[in-house]
């Protein structure tokens, strides 16, 4: 079956409240193989609500809408659903003397509008919201099943989980789904795309998304078949492809971010890293250390900000600093170079850049950013050239160090 949600919700088509309900609601039904086939907001209007249970109905077997289901009178999605349905709202006394109950536990009286939650759609079950006064209501007929769930998420999730997910246990598909996960980056995502189009779509058993970030790519390989063994299978059989065309570029298979790679890869050799920050100012060190235990492997950094603080602090020279500028291959090298001497560290990296958005020149316009890193041996400085804002240029310019921080322990 295809899914559709319709989130209720005036409050929804302002910029103050964003629809959250549907993204949890898509998550549980993929992990039970069920497409969420489109959504929609919609605001507290009877009529526009009818319309559009109508619609969704047509095309898909299974409707689950949020929100609606309180005490006032713009909560229509009870009186939407029978309109649409042409199905007689039948009250539940027992369901209002739970509430009331519900209210005198707490010392307060039940008002008199929330006699309104006692409404339920003819022919439907009734779901017990533990966590709130409107019950849920999952009706099933020949057209498909129609679910109503309470729009706070605190009472949806487990009304959701607990009433809703065994329910659908039983029509869900014959499938099972493994979904497998790539990062990569280093990589544009088109050229990304025209190698591995060749590779994924020869295999009709996985539904492959790419999903691009500042300095990372994203590789969802959701594969299907009878038994969950064998869809992971699948999956791990084309995900190895892929990584073998992408090689290096592919930073983890699991779900890591680059700064726990590093973490990880850095523990394992018993390397440590030391950094010197200008157009980053210490984002890099935070991002490092967002990672807990970062301490065994991170030694410290500077974050030299101004052309006298790279010369006092990391012995930066000023005949570099004023020949070349303080954004530059040469400024980038010494500073990496002085950070892994100072910090007695394994790799020292540097980032001089200008993430605008002043500051720019014709040699070094706004979004050049030099990244040094070295170790005993060497030190080599990556160029990079980021268009777009401030934080984004400093995203990126932390997300290429991080990568041949990565790279240096391979
Ligand atoms: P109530 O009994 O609280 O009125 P309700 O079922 O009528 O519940 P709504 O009035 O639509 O639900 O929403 C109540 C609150 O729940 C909203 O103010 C909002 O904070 C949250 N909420 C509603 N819909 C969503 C949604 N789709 N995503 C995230 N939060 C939502
Ligand atoms: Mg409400």
């Amino acid at each position: 079956v295809n899914a559709e949600i319709i989130a209720v919700g005036s409050e929804l088509l302002t910029p103050r409240r964003i629809d959250t309900n549907s993204l949890y609601l898509t998550q549980k039904l993929n992990e039970r193989g069920i497409e969420v086939a489109g959504k929609s907001v919609v605001g507290d209007d009877r009529e526009r609500l009818a319309n559009e249970i109508r619609r969704a109905r047509k095309s898909s077997g299974l409707i689950v809408m949020t929100g609606g289901l309180g005490p006032t009178l713009d909560d229509v999605s009870r009186e939407a659903a029978a309109d649409a349905l042409g199905l007689e709202l039948d009250f539940h006394q027992e369901i209002v003397d739970a509430i009331e109950a519900r209210f005198r536990r707490r010392g307060r009286a039940m008002s008199e509008n929330n006699r309104r939650q006692g409404y339920i759609l003819r022919g439907a079950e009734i779901l017990p919201n533990a966590n709130g006064t409107a019950p849920g209501q999952w009706l099933r007929d020949d057209t498909g099943i129609l679910v109503l769930l309470p729009g706070p998420p605190r009472e949806l999730k487990p009304m959701f989980e607990g009433q809703c997910l065994p329910r659908l246990a039983q029509i869900a598909s014959p499938y099972q789904y493994y979904t497998l996960s790539l990062r990569v980056t280093g990589l544009p995502e088109s050229e990304l795309d025209q190698r591995i189009a060749p590779i994924y779509s020869e295999e009709k058993r996985v539904a492959t998304t790419i999903l691009a970030s500042p300095g990372e790519i994203q590789i969802h390989l959701r594969a299907r078949a009878a038994t969950l063994e064998e869809a992971r299978k699948i999956a791990e059989f084309l995900g190895e492809k892929v990584e073998a065309e992408l090689g290096s570029n592919v930073f983890t298979r699991e779900d890591e971010s680059m700064e726990q790679v590093i973490a990880r890869l850095y523990r394992g050799r018993g390397m440590t890293l030391a950094a010197a920050e200008s157009c980053t100012g210490g984002l890099l060190a935070e991002r490092i250390t967002s990672v807990p235990g970062s301490s065994e492997y991170f030694l410290g950094g500077f974050v030299t900000y101004t052309e006298a603080a790279k010369n006092a602090w990391l012995g930066v020279r000023e005949s570099t600093l004023r020949q070349h500028g303080a954004v530059s291959k040469q400024a980038a090298e010494e500073m990496a170079r002085a950070v892994r001497a100072k910090a007695n560290a394994s790799v020292g990296v540097s980032t001089t850049g200008v993430a605008g958005p002043g500051g720019g020149t014709e040699q070094t316009p706004v979004g050049t950013v030099f990244i040094g890193v070295a170790d005993e041996k060497s030190v080599e400085v990556a160029e990079i050239h980021v268009g777009g804002e401030r934080d984004l240029v400093r995203q990126w310019a932390v997300q290429k160090a991080f990568d041949l921080i990565r790279r240096k322990a391979l």
